[in-house]
């Protein structure tokens, strides 16, 4: 009996993108059935490695391709682990992993766009409906006895039960054209995208036999061609090879099979530690930023393997949210096949080898920064921020990623380390500086900066989101403290005392605006400023919280500083007759320097203009 299903409604909005659309990058087909049979093989050899049942198994992990020129199909079969009927159905008819969604997340409306993301994001099995017009799915779950055929046109899909000799999946494409019914074009695919997965992929090929010459009769013998099924890829693990025996090539293309990626990594790092503990490590930094980066259900970029074994890339616990950026392999000798994740997380040997990785990634980092700042510079604006995720809390590394983040600043261009900032320090500078903001172009103009300028001391401007929330967490660097401009203390000690009087009539005019108004030596050009209290939260950290759902801040108030030395603030002591309004304005443009959003613009209005009026 035939059973009819629909896809549901997303799969069916993918699969009209995918026949529709134009697109560029149609042969991705082949990696994603390739994947998927080499992910097969992966579960079912787990399985037989750790599984009583699955023990006595007998079969040979391979892919096979087969091109049939007269019916038009491409066949690709694995003896993998198979799927039964329930597993077909919501495999081949939902949409489950966060990649696909991912892909739909990101999708433009743009036809030539989105094809390009189909490429990047590979968009697994039903990529296949971009080069076939009809697929057939057979497919026998190992261990089960019966097996069904699945079928669709891309309409709806219909399911049978069937007859299969082994276990596996037998995928046949209906191609659309001659394009793809093609050895060489196909050879090619495969080294290009799937060369280094672990199985053999096997394919029927046409050898040339050379013509051999016999010198004494002069007789040439012409050439002949067999068929024969051979072998395409080298299916080796790369990582473990030596790395004498490996081109950039070799890595780049690896890479864009582990990670999808079709733009060749910005960098990798392959390690390999023998004596007490033995692994292998090959980590990759992309050249363009994975589309999940931001989201919280972003797709661990790093496989484990034990002893060559494929166990999960499914686990963010690997490396440290800080490099989630990172794509790779991390194989382990001494560690149990059976080993549960709960018993992941807690063991020695796995403890040991995140611990040495994360140190040689950020040592790696840090050889880059020294060598080739220019690259450095392109890794740091694609994951700075992300890496700078490491500096809050107390985590282990912070003394190594303080020597990697680096900052713009109020006195030169460009980006600084913090090394470079303490390499230019006065000799009476005891102190690193920072300000946080929205944009560096304000912060450089903020008045809080008056007194640093004009004493020549460099500020460093932190204008990144996280900045705000991470850098009242970094204490200091190298044993210098750092600071926030805020909490500087200038040499001349102000007698507040004499402008007692006018600061709480101030205050009394602002009543319920500010939390203190006082007399400040910070200022320079500039009448008034705001500052926060040192156990509050600064403006840029209250944005931050509110982003971040805490909606019911209490309200934090600023405190006004006013510059005893300004004329306005001079004048205003001996004659107080429009002390209100004037107060008013004072925090108005406090407020507008730190970025703040006047709540009472059109009484600030009002009073700029009244003073206008005056003036003329
Ligand atoms: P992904 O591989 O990211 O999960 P795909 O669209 O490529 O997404 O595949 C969807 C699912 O279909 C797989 O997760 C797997 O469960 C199943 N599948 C696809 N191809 C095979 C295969 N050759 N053997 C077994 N299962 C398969
Ligand atoms: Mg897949």
């Amino acid at each position: 009996m035939t059973e009819k299903h629909e896809f549901q409604t997303e799969v069916s909005d993918l699969l009209n993108l995918m026949i529709h659309s134009l697109y560029s990058n149609k042969e991705i087909f082949l990696r994603e059935l390739i994947s998927n049979a080499s992910d097969a093989l992966d579960k079912l050899n787990y399985l037989t490695l750790t599984d009583d049942n699955y023990k006595s198994l007998n079969y040979t992990p391979k892919i096979d391709i087969k091109i049939d020129k007269d019916a038009k199909t491409l066949t690709i079969s694995d003896t993998g682990i198979g799927m039964d009927k329930d597993e077909l159905i919501s495999s081949l008819g939902t949409i489950a992993r966060s990649g696909t969604k991912g892909f739909l997340a990101n999708l433009s409306g743009d036809a030539k766009k989105d094809s390009n993301l189909i490429g990047q994001f590979g968009v697994g099995f039903y990529s296949a409906f971009m080069v076939a017009d009809k697929i057939e799915v057979l497919s026998k779950k190992a261990l089960n006895e019966e097996a069904n055929l699945w079928i669709s046109d891309a309409k709806d899909f219909s399911i049978k039960p069937a007859k299969k000799d082994t276990h596996g999946t037998q995928i046949t494409l209906h191609m659309k054209d001659d394009e793809f019914l093609n050895e060489y074009r196909i050879e090619n695919i495969i080294k290009k995208y799937s060369n280094h997965i672990a199985y053999p992929i096997f394919m029927d090929k046409e050898e040339f036999i050379p013509a051999k010459t016999d010198d004494e009769s002069k007789e040439i013998e012409p050439s002949k061609s067999e068929i024969k099924n051979t072998q395409i890829n080298r299916a080796s693990a790369l990582w473990r090879m030596p790395k004498s025996s490996l081109k950039p090539s070799d890595y780049n293309e690896f890479y864009k099979q582990i990670s999808h990626d079709s733009a060749d990594p910005l960098h990798y790092i392959h390690t390999k530690a023998e004596g007490t503990l033995e692994y292998t490590t090959l980590f990759y930094i992309p050249s363009v930023e994975p589309f999940d980066l931001y989201r919280v259900d972003y797709q661990s970029g790093v496989k484990l393997y034990v002893k060559r074994v494929f166990i999960t890339d499914d686990e963010k616990e690997l490396l440290p949210v800080y490099l989630r950026f990172i794509r790779g392999i991390i194989d382990v000798e001494d560690l149990p096949l059976n080993i549960s994740r709960e018993i992941l997380q807690e063991n020695r040997v796995m403890a040991t080898v995140k611990d040495a990785s994360v140190k040689k990634i950020l040592s790696e980092l840090k050889k880059m920064m020294d060598s080739d700042r220019e690259k450095y510079l392109k890794f740091y604006n694609l994951f700075g921020r992300v890496l700078k995720e490491g500096l809050y809390g107390f985590t282990p590394y912070k003394d190594e990623i303080l020597n990697l983040v680096l900052f713009k600043s109020s006195k030169r261009d460009g980006l600084i380390s913090l090394k470079e900032y303490k390499e230019a320090m006065k000799d009476d500078q005891k102190e690193i500086f920072y300000i946080t903001g929205k944009n560096s172009q304000m912060l450089k103009n903020s008045p809080l900066l008056e007194s640093f300028n004009k004493k020549e001391i460099e500020v460093l401007l932190c204008d990144d989101e996280i900045d705000a929330i991470v850098m009242p967490m970094v204490f200091e660097y190298d044993k210098t403290p750092i600071k926030p401009v805020s909490s500087a203390k200038f040499e001349e000690e102000l007698n507040q005392d004499d402008f007692k009087e006018l600061t709480s009539k101030i205050k009394q005019a602002l009543n319920d605006e500010v939390k203190d108004v006082r007399v400040t030596s910070r200022l320079d050009k500039s009448a008034s400023c705001l500052v926060y209290d040192e156990n509050d939260p600064d403006f840029a950290t209250q944005q931050i919280l509110k982003q971040m759902g805490q909606e019911n801040l209490p309200k934090i108030l600023p405190i006004l500083e006013i510059n005893p030395n300004h004329e306005i603030i001079k004048k205003l002591k001996d004659n107080q007759i429009m002390l209100n309004d004037v107060s008013k304005v004072l925090l108005g443009i406090a407020k507008i320097q730190e970025g703040i959003n006047l709540e009472n613009s059109d009484e600030f209005a009002n009073l700029l203009t009244k003073f206008i009026e005056k003036a003329i």
